[in-house]
């Protein structure tokens, strides 16, 4: 469209302002996002996309004289010469649009992209002025990856999906063994035998169905890693073996992400985050702290070790605390620090953790080769 034909149909806003009190309809044509940030008080609000959809929205016949509005003008012209070819005899354009609109004073108001049922569901986010609407929208926004659904994936998988994390892909290989249930809480007796993403994917489906579960029967492994962890904005490691740990941690740092890591035996448990390519501020990673795995006879057996179970509770809230801080920006994550837990005594202990500039990972991450490692046990996390 021309501008002089774009003139034609334009009209000032306060004479728009007008006619809509006397039942002219308006319609805002831009995107949600910029409804969110203030849009004429009254209007209908249809994306430029869906233009074809007026008539019906707005009830008006085709001798109804209609007001289009976008955020400077073009927009607004393009949907009033679509509805125009539709039939429309009368459709105007606001000149200057929204923009003109908001510094002539005229009525504002700001939309909420949250539906009913969110509102109500994540009503005590938004009443936290650090979080409101706009960490809710982002944990909607956010895509998790979470290695293991046992003892740390468990509590962590529910207090995302409860937190309203968009995307959660839980990946596992394993099925719900009885010995399980004492820590492992997603899982239930009559679910023994089942896969634990399968499990798991009911739970979380049934604690909150609006968000997306991605249930991956699969060992992590070379051939997957990449795909598991490289479109995603964090990765939780609850992984029992140091294979996964370390290849996991590898991907990580090839592609940037942040890895936010747990680790319990006995009574004891820790946590942090690990994410080098951080803006501004970037930590360690994993084998910054521990470069090779230990040999297979100082890790004890899995089952042998034996866990209080909620000490892996404890660390996988933890780290369910991280991904939400992650996603919504709020708040100091744990990088370059690592959280010990010590269940008996009731206490935390914070050691820092510096980056090591000869790491085999995290040095040169796009050099990093990733291999498969030896499938021992981690249910002992290496001491610091
Ligand atoms: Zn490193």
């Amino acid at each position: 469209m021309d501008p002089s034909s774009r003139e034609a149909i334009e009209i000032v806003p306060v004479q728009a302002l007008a006619l809509q009190h006397s039942g002219v309809p308006l319609v805002d044509v831009r995107e949600a996002g910029e409804w969110a940030l203030g849009s004429p008080v009254g209007a209908h609000r249809v994306p430029l996309g869906r233009v074809h959809e007026v008539p019906a929205i707005t009830g008006a016949p085709a001798d109804r004289t209609l007001l289009m509005i976008c955020a400077s003008g073009k927009r607004s012209a393009l949907a009033a010469c679509q509805l125009a070819a539709a039939g429309y005899r009368d459709v105007r354009s606001v000149a200057g649009g929204v923009t003109r609109w908001r510094a002539e004073g005229l009525p504002i108001e700001h939309v909420s992209l949250l539906d009913d049922d969110a509102r109500v569901r994540y009503s005590r986010h938004l009443l936290l002025p650090e979080f409101g609407e706009s960490g809710q929208l982002a944990l909607a926004r956010g895509r998790v990856t979470v290695i293991g659904a046992g003892g740390l994936g468990s509590p962590a998988l529910y207090y995302l999906a409860a937190a309203g994390v968009g995307h959660l892909r839980v990946v596992d290989f394993d099925r719900v063994d009885r010995s399980n249930l004492q820590r492992q809480i997603l899982h239930r007796d009559d679910g023994v035998g089942e896969p634990k993403v399968a499990s798991a994917a009911r739970a979380l489906a049934a604690l909150n169905p609006r968000i997306r579960i991605e249930p991956i029967d699969a060992r992590v492994e070379l051939a997957n890693v990449e795909a598991l962890v490289g479109d995603v904005d964090v990765v939780l490691d609850g992984s029992d073996n140091f294979a996964a740990r370390y290849l996991v941690n590898d991907a990580c740092v090839k592609h940037g992400k942040p890895l936010v890591y747990g680790a319990v035996h006995r009574f004891e448990g820790q946590v942090g985050v690990f994410w080098p390519a951080r803006p501004g501020t970037g930590g360690p990673c994993y084998r910054c702290l521990f470069p090779l795995p230990p040999p297979p006879d100082a890790a004890p057996n899995c089952a042998e070790a034996g866990v209080l179970g909620v000490v892996p509770g404890l660390v996988g809230l933890l780290q369910a605390n991280e991904v939400i801080k992650l996603l919504t920006g709020l708040g100091e994550p744990l990088v370059g620090r690592l959280l010990g837990v010590d269940a008996l005594g009731a206490r935390f202990r914070e050691v820092r953790l510096p980056r090591d500039p000869a790491c085999p990972a995290c040095a040169h991450p796009g050099r990093i080769v990733l291999a498969d490692g030896v499938a021992i046990c981690a249910a002992q996390p290496p001491s610091v």
